[in-house]
């Protein structure tokens, strides 16, 4: 078991002042977003109707290197930060690898998963601004989860659209939002036009990402004084998220090592995001030459097999144009229970890196993800998130290359989350009810062939 596993903690002190803005160092700027309508870059003008201000001109900042935290922001980020660095001994004996592998844990915040870094600081913004309601979507109900909280602490009203397969295979999730004192509506829902429409086309469909983002944009704009925020995906969240990289760049340092591999999840980017960019600035300045592996459902595949193209963040066509790795913002994926990676693009960042071949993806077959779990659960005494349980399948996989080349080099994971409410998935898959869920060539380029009608 853990019990050599060994901890890095920081004092409170050592939270992060301010959030590191990896556009002002990339080599190739992200291609600019583009106005729906108009098909010019967008300004952050254009985005106030839907984000706050302070929000929407993060997401077009690209001079500022760092980005102050607001007071505020870093006395509740207190509540559970730093989060520890972990020395995974238990898991490196299971591998009988060589190499060190450390994992950052995020799960420990009191909604168990990386999201309150974000949710936090969108809703002070929000609050600040004079915005009394706000609006969003979830998956599995982490964002959901983190933002229900942070509106209940600024004393917001919520009103949250639940991904609804995950509405139904995830009901502690919305228990949670509901007592935080969130209002929780299964998407596609009667509420909005574009729930109506797809529900009317489609009946039996559990949802998506996509339509949930366009359910909760159309909430936003029509309510007066009610604004929407998004828990991935966009530049200020992969921002917001960068004190998971900046708080374990100083643990590795404790430790005396620097990650020679660094590995994330991957829905939408912003826990990968998190971990890498602080790291990736070691890369850019010519210091290090880190690996930064994406792990994505092999169901889910946008980084390894989608194509580089504009498109919408959802199902409707509400949101900018983003430049993104995509499989089509029609993409419905199968129903996995890594419910956080069921979305259809990558931020635009993290899509112009892969382009620029700066970071690499892998994709991985849902079974091996929960035999990973498993694994990690028994060696490290953490019942993981399915989404995060991609992170530790795409370490193993390096760590066990490791073991076969004799190398020792260091590995660095984000665990996003906690998998402890996910506990239904886990009897799913003890049960052998499982599968694993490929996609075609021929699904990806039916997908995607009229993206380019979009310009
Ligand atoms: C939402 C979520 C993810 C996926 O989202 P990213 O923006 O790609 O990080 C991964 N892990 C957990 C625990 C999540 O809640």
């Amino acid at each position: 078991m853990s019990n050599e596993s060994k901890k890095y903690l920081l004092n409170e002190k050592e939270i992060p002042e301010a959030w590191y803005n990896v556009i002002t160092d990339m080599p190739t700027k992200p291609r600019p977003m583009l106005h729906p309508g108009t098909k010019q870059p967008l300004k952050a003008e254009d985005l106030y109707p839907i984000f706050s201000e302070e929000a929407s001109r993060q997401e077009l900042n690209t001079t500022d290197r760092w980005i102050e935290i607001p007071e505020e922001v870093r006395d509740m980020y207190k509540i559970w930060r730093p989060t520890p660095l972990v020395r995974a001994r238990g898991l490196e004996r299971a591998l009988d690898t060589p190499a060190h592998i450390y994992f950052k844990n995020e799960s420990v915040s009191p909604v168990g998963s990386h999201k309150l870094n974000s949710a936090i600081p969108q809703a002070y913004y929000c609050k600040q601004e004079g915005t009394t309601n706000i609006t969003t979507e979830t998956g599995a109900g982490q964002w959901g989860a983190a933002l229900s909280l942070a509106a209940s602490h600024f004393g917001l009203a919520l009103a949250v659209y639940m991904v609804k397969v995950s509405y139904n295979q995830k009901p502690y999730r919305r228990s949670i939002m509901q007592t935080y004192g969130a209002e929780v509506i299964a998407s596609p829902s009667m509420s909005t036009k574009a729930g109506r429409k797809i529900i009317t086309e489609n009946p039996n469909y559990q949802g998506s990402l996509g339509t949930a983002i366009s359910e909760a944009v159309e909430l936003a704009t029509s309510t007066p004084h009610c604004k929407y925020t998004l828990g991935s995906v966009l530049n200020h969240v992969s921002l917001h998220q960068t004190v998971i990289g900046l708080e374990a760049e100083k643990q590795m340092a404790m430790a005396g090592e620097y990650p020679d591999i660094v590995i994330g999840c991957f829905g939408g980017g912003s826990n990968f995001s998190g971990i890498s960019f602080p790291f990736m600035r070691h890369n850019f300045s010519g210091e290090r030459s880190t690996r930064f592996i994406a792990a994505e459902p092999e169901s889910c595949p946008k980084l390894t097999r989608g194509i580089f193209q504009y498109d919408f963040g959802d199902e409707a066509g509400y949101t900018p144009l983003i430049p993104m790795c995509t499989l089509g913002h029609n993409f419905a994926p199968a129903n996995i229970h890594a419910g956080g990676l069921r979305y259809h693009g990558a931020g635009a960042i993290v899509s112009q890196l892969i382009e620029d071949k700066l970071m690499e993806a892998v994709d991985i077959p849902q079974l091996e993800t929960f035999a990973a779990a498993t694994l990690f659960a028994q060696s490290e005494g953490i019942i993981p998130a399915p989404e995060s349980s991609h992170a530790i399948a795409a370490a193993i996989r390096e760590a066990k290359r490791l073991r076969e080349s004799g190398e020792s080099k260091v590995i660095l994971f984000n665990l996003s989350g906690h998998g402890l409410i996910d506990m239904a998935s886990y009897d799913r898959y003890f049960a052998g009810d499982l599968a694993n869920y490929q996609v075609t060539d021929e699904q990806v380029r039916e997908n995607t062939k009229d993206l380019e009608k979009l310009m």
